[in-house]
C-alpha cells in the first residue's frame, strides 16, 4: 500500500492506495466519528463490492450502516437522485456526526460528495473509488456535485473527504473501455507536469494496461501527487488548476457533437491531448518526434488520436468558443511548451487553429 497525503491545513486527507484496502477496517475506522454510516453506491457496483464492504464495516464496533443503491449512469446524476440520498439520511434519522461512504466511480464519487456537503450544512465522507478514473481525478479535489438539464457539473459545492480509499482490486471488474478512459487522464499528468513519470509510463504501458497492481499502484500514486499538488497551489481555481485541463477544450467539444456517453470522457480527452500536442508544435513549442511519442503512447493505452470522423472543424471551433477558460473573447488553451511542462495560453491565433483542425479533421 502507499499513501499520499493531500496537504489542505485542517481539511488534509490521506490517499491509501492498493491492493486488498476494501478489507482494510483499521484504515476506516479512524475516520469514522460518529455511529451513523451510510454506503452510497450503484447497481452495478453494489453486487460486486458492497458484501465486502459491510463485512469489513461490521468489524468496526457499534456501527450502524444503511446501504443506498441508486442507478448506473450519469443520466442519473442529477438533483431528483441526490435527493433519494438525502431523503434515506432523513429517514434513518441520520445526524450531523453520520458518514457517508461513496462506493463507484466518479458519478457516485461527485453525489455522495455533494449530498455530504450538503446535507444539514456539511458531515463528513469517505471516498472508495471504483474506477481508475475516479482514483487519478475524481477523488482527489473537493469538487462535488450533479449536473443540470442545461449544463453538467453545473450544481455543486468544495467539500473534501476525510479519507480516500483506491483499492487496485476493484479494478479487476472494470470494462476494458473504462481502463483506457482512466489512462488518459493518467497520461496526462506525465504530459502537462511530469516528464520522467512520462518516460515511465511510456516503459510499463502494457503491464498496466494488464492491470499489474503494483504499477497501478504507483501509477495511481503519481496521478494524484500531481494533481493533489496543484490543487494545493490553487484549490478553489484561478491559476494553476486550470492546467489540469489539458485535452479538455479539445475533448469537452468532441463531447458536446457526439453526444454525452458516446465517446467516454477520457476518449475524448485522448483526441483532445493528442490536438493540443499538434496544436503547440504548430506553435513551434513541440518537435515532430514529440508528437509521434504522444500519438503511439495514447495508442498503447487504446485512446483514440484522431477525432472522430465527420466532425468538422466548425463544430471544434463552435463549442470551444464557450469554454470557461476563455478570456474577453479570446480562446484559451492548455498546451505543451515543452512536452512535461503545460502552458495556460492565449497566443495561438484563431486562423492558425482553424488550419490545424483542417488538417487534422480528415
Ligand atoms: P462512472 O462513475 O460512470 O463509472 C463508469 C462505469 O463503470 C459505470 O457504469 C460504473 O457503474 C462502472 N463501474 C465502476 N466501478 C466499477 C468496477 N470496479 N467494476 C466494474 N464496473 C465499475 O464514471 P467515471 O469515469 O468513474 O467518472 C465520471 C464522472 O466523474 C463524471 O460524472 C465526471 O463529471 C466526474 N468527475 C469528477 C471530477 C471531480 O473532480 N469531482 C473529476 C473528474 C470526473
Ligand atoms: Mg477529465
Amino acid at each position: 500500500m502507499q499513501t499520499l497525503n493531500v496537504d489542505l491545513g485542517d481539511r488534509s486527507y490521506p490517499i491509501h492506495i492498493g491492493p486488498a484496502l476494501l478489507d482494510r477496517d483499521d484504515l476506516i475506522r479512524p475516520h469514522i466519528t460518529g455511529r451513523q454510516v451510510m454506503i452510497v453506491t450503484n447497481d452495478t457496483v453494489a453486487p460486486l463490492y458492497r458484501q465486502q464492504l459491510e463485512t469489513t464495516l461490521a468489524r468496526i464496533e457499534g456501527l450502524e450502516v444503511i446501504t443506498l443503491i441508486l442507478p448506473d449512469g450519469e443520466a442519473y446524476k442529477n438533483l431528483q437522485h441526490l435527493e433519494r440520498i438525502w431523503t434515506g439520511l432523513l429517514e434513518a434519522r441520520f445526524s450531523r456526526t453520520a458518514t457517508l461512504i461513496a462506493l463507484g466511480g466518479g458519478v457516485i464519487g461527485d453525489m455522495t460528495g455533494f449530498a455530504a456537503a450538503t446535507y444539514q450544512r456539511g458531515i463528513p465522507f469517505i471516498q472508495i473509488p471504483t474506477t481508475l478514473l475516479s482514483q487519478v481525478d475524481s477523488s482527489v479535489g473537493g469538487k462535488t456535485g450533479v449536473n443540470h438539464p442545461l449544463g453538467k457539473n453545473m450544481i455543486g459545492a468544495f467539500h473534501q473527504p476525510q479519507l480516500v480509499l483506491a483499492d487496485t482490486d476493484t479494478l479487476s471488474t472494470l470494462p476494458q473501455r473504462e481502463l483506457s478512459a482512466g489512462m488518459a487522464e493518467v497520461i496526462k499528468y506525465g504530459l502537462l507536469g511530469d516528464l520522467e513519470f512520462l518516460s515511465w509510463l511510456e516503459a510499463h504501458m502494457e503491464a498496466l494496461m494488464a492491470r499489474d497492481a503494483t504499477l497501478l499502484t504507483e501509477a495511481i500514486l503519481q496521478s494524484c501527487a500531481c494533481k493533489a499538488r496543484l490543487v494545493a497551489e490553487d484549490e478553489r481555481e484561478g491559476g494553476v488548476r486550470a492546467l489540469l485541463n489539458l485535452g479538455h477544450t479539445f475533448g469537452h467539444a468532441i463531447e458536446t457533437e457526439m453526444g454525452y456517453g458516446c465517446w467516454l470522457h477520457g476518449e475524448a480527452v485522448g483526441s483532445g491531448m493528442y490536438l493540443a500536442t499538434v496544436a503547440s508544435q504548430r506553435m513551434g513549442w513541440l518537435d515532430q518526434a514529440d508528437v509521434l511519442r504522444v500519438a503511439t503512447l495514447l495508442e498503447r493505452a487504446h485512446l483514440p488520436t484522431h477525432p472522430p470522423e465527420n466532425m468538422t472543424p466548425k463544430a471544434f471551433l463552435k463549442h470551444m468558443a464557450v469554454d470557461k477558460k476563455n478570456i474577453d473573447g479570446h480562446l484559451r488553451l492548455v498546451l505543451l511548451k515543452p512536452l512535461g511542462q503545460a502552458v495556460l495560453t492565449t497566443a495561438m491565433p484563431q486562423a492558425e487553429l482553424e488550419q490545424m483542425l483542417t488538417t487534422e479533421c480528415q
